[in-house]
């Protein structure tokens, strides 16, 4: 059987933030377990997606607020690419990934739920990982619970994560 779970929903609709979300989570350390914080240092920080397109799905985010990636430090976008590339050593051999997307939605028309603050996307893949709810009903299905699945990748980042 099949179950709809999204129990880390409840918070995003009882949790109100004044200004932009990832900075909210970029300047409180002390909160980073609630937020679900993976990984932290001093150019980014890597979160949870709280709207996952697949289970384990993370965003590497730079501390420095911007819409545009243009404007972001070279130094910075090498520094998160750098961790882009581990985390997807650390999905295939920590996770068993199969495969993986990366990616960044730019601006609205980019596809961006959070434009003002540019974050890049990194969700582990594997085959039949989604399925045809998907499609004709606008909801997905996840077998993995988030908290386990958060857990278990913050126990694989040292391991993996050292850019
Ligand atoms: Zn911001």
């Amino acid at each position: 059987m099949d179950y709809l779970y999204a129990p880390w929903r409840d918070t995003y609709f009882t949790e109100k933030v004044d200004g932009c979300v990832f900075c909210n989570l970029s300047t409180n350390p002390a909160l980073d377990e609630k937020h679900h914080i993976l990984y932290r240092d001093e150019y980014c920080f890597v979160v949870m997606n709280r709207y996952p397109y697949a289970p384990g799905h993370f965003m590497v985010i730079p501390h420095f607020h911007t819409n545009a990636l243009e404007e972001l430090d070279q130094k910075v976008w090498l520094h998160m690419s750098c961790i882009v590339q581990q985390s997807i050593m650390m999905l295939k051999v920590g996770l068993g990934a199969q495969g993986a997307n990366i990616g960044m939605n730019l601006g609205k028309s980019g596809g961006a739920g959070i434009a003002e603050h540019v974050h890049y996307h990194i969700i582990p893949r594997w085959i039949g990982d989604t399925n045809f709810i998907t499609t004709i009903a606008n909801t997905r299905v996840y077998s993995t619970d988030f908290e386990r699945i958060y857990l278990k990748l913050k126990d694989l980042v040292p391991k993996f994560i050292s850019c």
